[in-house]
């Protein structure tokens, strides 16, 4: 059941769209839009639309007289799909369900359209939008940039969110700046394609440039945290920053996608594998408590069983821990569906054995972290993250959010443990 009088979201995906249902939230708070059920999309893998069918049949089942209003990159994508459903009220496209009037049309008498939704492309701004709070979270998320100009023949992304576009530096500070005075020690930089921030601003400052400023003018900020990168898009300011910036948290997220060059250059990513084992080794040089993570996918269309070996390999081969594995999804329109398949089973198969090396490697990991000294912030009862996001058993629960320095004495099941019992 909807606590009443507030707004329910159900937000799937990414960071991004998290950030994006508290923006949401408030809009929809002021516009008076209590009786209301907002279900912010992901349109990343078909399974990811299929729950959120299912969740928007179930609330409305569950809520017959509350408004069930679908947004997000899905209802941007193929709005038709659900405003053919009778559960259904409004549909609104990624720009719109960010501006406070789009809400306020449907909060009055006249309702609004049941479907607006925008040409994203046509999108040449992305406005800041200053959020209060992440309800329930330890730290909070920060959009620096939205949409994407690259066209990874796999990816869906960019049709739903448009082309590249930065939020101004300014904009940004006053956001985490904000955030610091709500008493969040722990802010993470999200975006679509963040390595492509700052071209389409004035002065056009890199990724790099624009940290260095956040830190600069928001000395209070105890931990940064940036989502994924582009292996071959880390500017010099940021590998700087990565060298002599405490601040900065040594846990890096790559978007790599691939370990097989063949296989790379068919997803037209912009990176081939030695690439990412330079970027991996500079990384862990410049900081060797760093922690890496990918996200990889398993079973693109023509892998054969030698370059899936090599992308297996390069888990090892750059030390990633943090492994986001996806058997990959046909998405209709894009490239790589029209591509000979790999075998259903055969994906599942290579996915499940990119998670078990993963696995490995953060074990291997973790057992170096025992008997050291970590700062963790506190995200549920006695459960943590370190700086470099290592998992902690606290020995006790603590309020969320809440910063502390732990020794870990063991590890269990891949977790690291404060005190030994
Ligand atoms: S960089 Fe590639 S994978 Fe990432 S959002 Fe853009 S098109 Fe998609």
């Amino acid at each position: 059941m909807t606590k009443d009088n507030l707004p329910e979201l159900v937000t799937f995906g990414c960071r991004l769209n998290s950030y994006e249902s508290e923006v949401m939230r408030s809009h929809a708070e002021k516009a008076g839009l209590t009786d209301s059920i907002i279900i912010n999309t992901c349109a990343v893998t078909k399974e990811a639309e299929r729950q959120a069918r299912q969740s928007i049949r179930k609330l409305h089942r569950e809520n017959p007289d509350k408004k069930i209003i679908v947004t997000g990159c899905s209802a941007q994508i193929t709005p038709d799909m659900y405003a053919t459903m009778e559960e259904v009220s409004h549909v609104i496209g990624n720009d719109v369900k960010l501006e406070s009037k789009t809400w306020l049309n449907m909060g009055s008498e006249g309702q609004g359209p049941k479907v607006l939704v925008n040409d994203i492309m046509s999108v040449k701004e992305t406005a800041s939008h200053l959020v209060e709070g992440f309800e329930g979270r330890a730290r909070a998320f920060v959009q620096v940039q939205n949409g994407c100009d690259h066209r990874c023949t796999f990816c869906i992304i960019p049709y739903g969110r448009g082309n590249s576009r930065s939020v101004p530096v300014g904009d940004i500070v006053n956001q985490v700046r904000a955030l610091v005075e709500q008493g969040y020690k722990e802010i993470v930089l999200t975006g679509v394609d963040v390595t492509s921030y700052g071209p389409d601003l004035p002065g056009e400052p890199s990724f790099g440039q624009m940290i260095r400023r956040v830190l600069a003018l928001v000395p209070e900020l105890p931990r940064l945290r940036l989502s994924s990168l582009d292996p071959v898009e880390i500017d010099d300011d940021l590998w700087h920053l990565i060298a002599d910036e405490p601040r900065l948290m040594p846990h890096l997220h790559m978007s790599l996608q691939a370990g097989d060059d063949m296989v790379l250059k068919r997803m037209k990513r912009r990176h081939l594998r030695q690439d990412a084992i330079n970027m991996a080794k500079r990384a862990h040089d410049l900081r060797p408590d760093m922690a890496l993570g990918a996200d990889i996918i398993a079973g693109f269309p023509t892998e054969t069983d030698a370059m899936f070996q090599n992308t297996l390999n390069i888990i090892e081969e750059c030390a990633l821990v943090y492994c986001h594995i996806f058997p990959y999804s046909e998405r209709e329109g894009t490239p790589a569906a029209k591509m000979p398949q790999v075998p259903h089973p055969v994906r599942k198969e290579r996915a499940s054995l990119l998670r078990e090396e993963g696995e490995k490697q953060l074990k291997i990991f973790l057992t170096n972290q025992i008997k050291k000294e970590h700062k963790v912030i506190v995200e549920k009862g006695s459960f943590g993250r370190s700086e470099n996001f290592s998992p902690v058993r606290l020995s006790q629960d603590y309020e969320q959010g809440k910063l502390l320095t732990v020794i870990p004495q063991s590890l269990e099941n891949n977790v690291l443990i404060e005190s030994v019992s």
